[in-house]
């Protein structure tokens, strides 16, 4: 038989979040964002968890191309546009739209040399408004606007940014309210659809009023059940749509002063149980997961002791008496928020997520 790990993905969840953002954001429609591989719910899963959605939206061409050979039909959207010429002309032969975001992505579009009969590329323009990754300064917005719309083989241009404080309204630093500023200041007169908000933004929208709303939204972490901070993600409304689950495969009686693990970092204090869980650092559990961070075993919660090894952990079963050997345990999902545990491991849901290895079986639930 397979391990008894898996990862089941519930596509009846993820219809319930994309319904949540639509809500926080009336009017707007949806781009739903399935970058790496769908968050790791697998692309053709976020697809069908997703097909309400008004457009998808991701990084990676190879996959643009494998959601057209899947069927999807609707608009799709490569956040960080095309990284050389061939992918400007998969662009204009299956119809994805692309982020335009530097002078040298700009100056391959300015030379691309489509058929005739190639439909219009639609792009997305990308101002920087203080994130500093990508997109032109306000004050360049308008001449790289101008460069695209003078091409004939440019459709639709849509003026975009991304918030880098999304979550904390009242950023000390980078306010969500300045770079709105920068963005209304440098788009300033230039006709097309805005798109602006992600999961965070989206969230915050009712506390930020009329000025963040625009044409188009871009949700990614809160359509898989994610919190992208400020409240959890049961307080805003949004159902996990991933549950990790495994098995006790092992359990030991330990005495005072016994260890467990490597580097023998957890001793006991007196007599107690410990379980062993089917699953480790390989099945893209967080090996700094320290002592003490929840796990569920059984529908009871406990936590970790020991360190995270390649192919198991160890949790302490004090107060589940009645797990044995095959007992469930589940390390992430319905039951165990995501946050919690990527909180405890100092990192965050989308790591989480993204990081659950190939060879842990997934199935639908
Ligand atoms: C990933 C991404 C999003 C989605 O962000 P979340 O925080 O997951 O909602 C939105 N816009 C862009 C440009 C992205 O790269």
């Amino acid at each position: 038989m397979p391990r008894p790990i898996a990862a089941t993905i519930h596509i009846e969840s993820m219809k319930h979040n994309l319904a949540r953002a639509r809500a926080c954001a009336p009017g707007a429609k949806v781009w739903g964002v399935l970058k790496a591989n769908g968050y790791g719910h697998g692309l053709e899963r976020a697809m069908r968890g997703f097909a309400a959605a008004d457009g998808l939206a991701l990084i990676e061409p190879d996959n643009a191309l494998r959601l057209r050979e899947l069927g999807w039909t609707k608009p799709i959207l490569l956040l960080e546009g095309g990284f050389d010429a061939a992918d400007v002309a998969m662009m204009a032969e299956h119809g994805i739209n692309g982020a335009v975001h530097c002078e040298e992505q700009l100056a391959l579009i300015e030379a691309a040399r489509l058929p005739a009969n190639a439909r219009p590329l639609n792009l997305h323009l990308k101002m920087n408004t203080g994130m500093n990754r990508l997109g032109f300064k306000p004050e360049q917005f308008a001449a790289a606007h101008a460069r695209l719309r003078a091409l004939p083989h440019v459709g639709e241009i849509t003026l975009m940014t991304h918030f880098a404080n999304a979550d904390e309204t009242a950023h000390p630093r980078l306010p969500i309210r300045e770079q709105i500023r920068r963005f209304n200041a440098g788009a300033a007169g230039l006709p097309g659809p805005v798109s602006l908000a992600n999961s965070a933004g989206i969230l915050h929208m009712q506390e930020l009023g009329g000025e963040l709303a625009s044409d188009w939204v871009r949700p990614g972490i809160m359509l898989y059940g994610g919190s992208p901070g400020g409240k959890s993600a049961e307080e805003f409304g949004l159902l996990p749509t991933m549950t990790l689950a495994s098995e006790l495969i092992s359990v030991q009686e330990i005495g005072a002063g016994d260890c467990v693990g490597y580097g023998s970092r957890f001793q006991a204090d007196g007599p107690m149980r410990i379980g062993v869980v089917a699953c480790g650092y390989a099945d893209g559990y967080p090996r700094h997961a320290p002592q003490d961070t929840p796990v569920l075993v059984d529908g009871v919660r406990t936590r970790l002791v020991g360190r995270v090894s390649m192919d198991m952990l160890t949790v302490d079963l004090s107060n589940v008496p009645q797990a044995r050997v095959g007992s469930k345990v589940v390390l992430w999902g319905v039951g165990m928020p995501i946050d919690e545990v990527a909180t405890a491991a100092g990192t965050i849901g989308y790591e989480l997520m993204c990081a659950v290895a190939p060879r842990v079986r997934v199935q639908e639930g």
